[in-house]
């Protein structure tokens, strides 16, 4: 259970994730999460920044798409900003949606990574699959009271997660690992 949710590799933010890295790391596709990963829960539309980065990916040579659990009209407004194919109502960590996705774009889910702040959503749904999952500090606490309680246990949980690839990087490496250090591609 532990390692279903724990994420391939941590990260700040989105802008501390090098699209050039990622090509190189062997990704051909990055599944995108909106909420308080790329945007705010009232952000309607993404950020010029987010605008940009979404288009170095691309420019690096890798295909977007965005998943996410909420409704279609905020869903396929990023999409369209971001000019990227979206799934909303995705039930992540259901796998119905990541097969769609998989099976429309004919690739296989070690040359996709997934990009999101939640452990029980998009990192156990990204594991789930086989996909690369990369963990990003939420842009922004908001949302109802079971949301900020889910988001309590989620820090914990993080924490621990740190710890032990922390220390994990150390036994491989017998140097000191850092918390958002590159993992390499699960097999
Ligand atoms: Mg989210």
């Amino acid at each position: 259970m532990w390692k279903k949710i724990l994420p391939d590799r941590f990260a700040k933010d989105v802008f501390e994730i090098d699209p050039r890295e990622l090509k190189k790391q062997g990704f051909d596709l990055v599944l995108l999460d909106i909420d308080n990963t790329i945007a705010k829960y009232e952000e309607p539309v993404p950020s010029e920044k987010i605008k940009n980065w979404v288009l170095s990916l691309k420019d690096a040579g890798l295909d977007t798409v965005i998943i996410s659990n909420n409704r279609a009209k905020r869903v396929g407004k990023f999409g369209e900003e971001l000019a990227s194919k979206s799934f909303h109502f995705s039930l992540k960590p259901l796998k119905k949606n990541y097969k769609k996705i998989i099976k429309e774009y004919d690739i296989d889910p070690s040359k996709v990574c997934a990009i999101g702040d939640q452990l029980f959503m998009d990192v156990l749904g990204a594991n789930r699959m086989g996909i690369y999952s990369i963990l990003v500090d939420r842009i922004y606490d908001t949302g109802s009271f079971v949301r900020k309680w889910l988001m309590k246990f989620e820090d914990g949980v993080r924490h621990r997660h740190r710890h032990l690839k922390k220390e994990a990087t150390k036994r491989d490496t017998g140097n000191k690992g850092k918390n958002n250090e590159i993992m390499p591609n699960r097999k």
